[in-house]
């Protein structure tokens, strides 16, 4: 199954519509005819095994009539011919849990085939799919996103107001002087943890410095200003790799 992205990070409701052996209801499981009733095997006579003479030996082996059980059926249910069971098609409401990753698996008790002979009913299994999305990434129960802050903003510091997960919208603070690719975290607006109702992953912003790429006169020339009142280096020397691993 798959489900998006914020379905997997808070949980969703989900129908899911298969086929599943279940009990037959004419024969209550049982694959006889009404009335009728189990007889010995001919095939094996009741042992359940058939021998085979090859050779010297004598080689034992489960009945293909019976299946080793030494009865069959006398007179087969005309429902589901013997069997016991019948397959049909259902549909049940499942609950995926918030925090739910990639790939996992859900299991789901007695949702499977019916158990043959008043055996225990199978298991079913879900596996999700995750899809990803346009601008959140996880990892475990954290997010990452990449937030575009203007130039300007980035050298005066700004307030500015980013979207979250849960569709609501925080206020964060950019520090004067935020250098392009520097990673704000916002505690506890990550992923839901897996099973736990208060806990919650970090959400991580990497800030993205737009430089603009098209300026008017006016810009141009309060641009130009600046950089003479900075006395701009027109020779800059490398600066230490280790500086921008920070
Ligand atoms: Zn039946
Ligand atoms: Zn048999």
């Amino acid at each position: 199954m798959e489900i998006t992205f914020l379905e997997a990070a808070f949980g969703v409701k989900k129908e899911v519509t298969y086929a599943r052996a279940e009990r037959c209801d004419v024969c209550k499981g049982t694959g006889s005819d009404k009335g009728s009733g189990r007889k010995l095997c001919p095939t094996c006579g009741g042992s359940g095994q058939v021998r085979r003479n090859s050779g010297f030996f004598s080689i034992a082996s489960t009945c293909p009539s019976c299946g080793g059980e030494g009865e069959i059926i006398e007179k087969p249910c005309s429902e589901c011919r013997g069997a016991g069971t019948v397959r049909r098609s259902r549909t049940i409401t499942i609950t995926i849990p918030a925090g739910i990753e990639d790939g996992k698996r859900l299991s789901l008790a007695s949702q499977g085939d019916a158990g043959a002979n008043g055996a225990q009913d199978g298991d079913l299994y879900v596996f999700l799919r995750v899809q990803p999305h346009e601008s959140f990434e996880r990892d475990g129960k954290d997010v990452y996103c990449a937030i575009p802050i203007s130039m300007t903003q980035a050298a005066l510091g700004a307030d500015i107001v980013v979207p979250t997960l849960d569709q609501k919208t925080v206020r964060v603070s950019i520090p004067p002087g935020t250098q392009n690719g520097r990673v704000l975290r916002l505690k506890g607006e990550g992923i839901p943890e897996l099973h736990s109702s208060t806990r919650r992953g970090d959400m991580y912003l990497k800030i993205v410095v737009r430089i603009p790429t098209r300026l008017n006169a006016k810009a141009r020339e309060l641009l130009k200003e600046l950089a003479s009142s900075n006395g701009e280096e027109s020779n800059p020397r490398p600066i230490p790799l280790s500086e921008l691993k920070q």
